[in-house]
């Protein structure tokens, strides 16, 4: 199995639009963050986990022309308003291209890209397959890819991550339950978004972060969802233990 970090930056991206930061002016690449986004691929399926207001790019950066299914995490922009750029991948594959996430979630998705859906659909869209899930949904099989849904609170928004064999993706979190944590055990790999250093409302701080992971006894976490405010990748890799590490834009980990 096999993911790729597509974007790691939080809803504003870095550079952050006008921020002069020494993080924001970094020539590392490392530093620049596409907002939050990974593929999945195991044998001939590859799974997109939300699709981001920098999909094209991500798409075109990583040569991805297959998705055989989308995962939505949550509704906010940073994660769904890319949507219209699976255009070219539903040209090549010719059907419509399965979705799953919460029904709140599908249902935001048809009023933002209303176009898409009912009796008035603009010729020339891409069409998907809707497939409402929650945390209460049962371990299933995407082709070749077991899926299990993870509940977690983003504030006070029920969200999704997702647990894909001996890997998981979890992003936006605040607060993960006992009863979802339990889903969490025998990890290798954790993927867990880390915003800042400072408190946050609606996601983990560093600190909360990293000590999600030791928690649960994943083997490895790779932080995601990252601001500027965080720090660059090398300063922050240097504060944290060996098995923690920065996730970057295109940074593939293979399992
Ligand atoms: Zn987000
Ligand atoms: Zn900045
Ligand atoms: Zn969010």
């Amino acid at each position: 199995m096999q993911l790729t970090f597509l974007g790691t930056g939080t809803s504003q991206g870095i550079p952050t639009v006008g921020c002069n930061c020494t993080v924001c002016l970094s020539d590392n690449p490392k530093d620049h963050r596409l907002r939050c986004s990974v593929i999945i691929t195991q044998k001939e399926t590859s799974l997109l986990v939300d699709t981001g207001p920098d999909l094209r790019q991500q798409l075109l950066t990583n040569s991805i022309i297959n998705v055989d299914a989308i995962l939505f995490t949550h509704e906010h922009n940073d994660h769904v308003i890319g949507l219209d750029d699976i255009r070219p991948l539903y040209f090549r594959r010719r059907s419509n291209i399965p979705t799953y996430g919460l029904e709140r979630v599908h249902n935001e998705i048809k009023q933002r890209f209303s176009y898409m859906f009912g009796n008035s659909v603009y010729p020339g869209v891409a069409q998907i397959d809707t497939h409402s899930i929650n945390e209460n949904t049962a371990t299933f099989d995407i082709d070749d890819i077991q899926v299990t849904p993870i509940g977690v609170m983003h504030g006070n928004l029920p969200i999704l991550g997702y647990r894909f064999g001996r890997i998981a993706y979890i992003t936006d979190a605040s607060l993960i339950s006992e009863k979802q944590i339990k889903k969490l055990s025998n990890l290798d790999i954790v993927v867990i978004n880390a915003l800042q250093k400072k408190e946050h409302h609606s996601h983990f701080t560093l600190d909360e972060a990293v000590e999600f992971i030791n928690r649960i006894g994943a083997k490895a976490g790779y932080l995601t969802h990252l601001s500027h405010l965080m720090g660059s990748h090398d300063d922050i890799s240097l504060e944290l233990p060996k098995h923690i590490h920065v996730a970057y834009d295109g940074l593939v980990i293979t399992h």
